[in-house]
């Protein structure tokens, strides 16, 4: 008999499910529950990964200095205070490994991204889920939920699914009101959408205690490259720097990337439609009796009246070669999340929603 037995907790990580990109039977599909940018990567990325393809066989930057410097300069960063990861996923997974492990607790919101209680889990430690009311991030139960034993909080703003998001003031009062152990991490992966929003450098840079994790995957439109990065304040880090794997971002991936956050043109450009998609799609869904809160990401959560209707036009969806995303096990059964793709795929997906609500199956 084998004595073999992983960690304890792993074996309750519910294993994470990335959106699907086919329907058995179908062809011509349309991809909205990814949240990927509708515009692909950038020409300029993909040009920088065909320029490095000769250099396969070296070993990539350890330090990541050039792809650093260059999210420094166009955030107007501090480089030396900027940590890159295969994707956002990974940071999150330093944190936790750094900071948290047994007996210490990790600290969300019901509705937050999956992989927070992943990582925690993985590292030792005890997912903490913060119920929240009206589908946006409720700072006073964040408050309430800390104890002496929580090592970090976790909030994504805007917020992945609800596509929600508090201000400033907001956030600065759940940092402040922390206990002097814990570190809040302001996750940003949709921060770009938010025009004129710094994703949360400015709180970084006032106190001690707050993390900023951002990602290539989505504006950037790289989500296939795995890139993302943090800013924190020197000394996290430093702490950061030693957990992460000496060679963890590939030669075409820090080159795709550096290629894309310079690409500035393709970025307004993805973000000015996104915008305006977004704002027509939650028209039309509304029109058609389907309402959503105000989105300020690349996706909206479209409301059903129950679990069953939701569930029965994702399948309609399906039937007519459009995918978007279920969102039960972020505890919004009635709810379906749909990624504003471009022009064509936000009035296919309406069209198809008006059918449903018009009886159709
Ligand atoms: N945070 C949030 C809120 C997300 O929605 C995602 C992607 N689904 C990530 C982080 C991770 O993205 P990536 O690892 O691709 O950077």
């Amino acid at each position: 008999m084998t004595q073999i037995t992983p960690q304890p907790g792993i074996m309750d990580i519910a294993l994470y499910t990335g959106g699907k990109s086919t329907v058995e039977g179908v062809s011509n599909v349309v991809k909205l529950s990814s949240n990927e940018n509708p515009f692909g990567p950038s020409p300029a990325a993909q040009e920088a990964v065909r320029r490095v393809l000769h250099e396969m066989h070296r070993y990539p930057s350890t330090d990541h200095g050039s792809l650093r410097q260059a999210i420094g300069e166009v955030h107007g960063l501090d480089a030396g205070r900027i940590i890159c990861g295969v994707g956002s996923d990974e940071i999150i997974h330093f944190l936790a490994q750094a900071y948290a492990g047994p007996g210490d607790e990790v600290v969300f919101t019901e509705h937050g991204f999956g992989m927070y209680k992943i990582s925690a889990r993985v590292a030792g430690a005890t997912p903490v889920e913060v119920p929240e009311a009206e589908r946006v991030t409720d700072v006073d139960a964040l408050l309430a939920a800390c104890t002496e034993r929580t090592k970090l909080v976790f909030i994504a703003n805007p917020n992945n699914p609800t596509g929600t998001m508090i201000g400033q003031a907001e956030v600065e009062r759940l940092a402040d009101g922390l206990p002097p152990q814990a570190i809040l991490v302001l996750d940003g992966a949709y921060a770009e959408y938010v025009e004129g929003f710094d994703g949360g450098a400015s709180i970084v840079d006032a106190r001690e205690n707050v993390v900023m994790t951002r990602t290539f995957s989505k504006l950037y439109g790289l989500g296939g490259m795995r890139v993302g990065w943090g800013y924190a304040p020197a000394g996290i880090i430093d702490v950061l720097t030693r957990v992460r794997g000496p060679f963890n971002l590939s030669v075409p991936a820090l080159a795709a990337a550096e290629a894309a956050i310079r690409d500035t043109a393709f970025v307004e450009k993805c973000r000015a439609e996104n915008t305006r998609m977004r704002t027509w799609l939650a028209e039309a869904l509304m029109e058609h009796g389907v309402p959503s809160d105000t989105s300020c990401a690349n996706f909206i959560l479209a409301r059903f009246s129950s679990r069953e209707e939701a569930e029965a036009c994702d399948l309609f969806l399906q039937k007519q070669g459009l995918i978007v995303r279920r969102v039960a096990g972020y505890n919004l059964p009635a709810a379906l999340r749909i990624t504003v793709g471009d022009e064509a795929s936000c009035r296919r997906v309406a069209h198809v929603i008006g059918r449903f609500k018009a009886g159709e199956r």
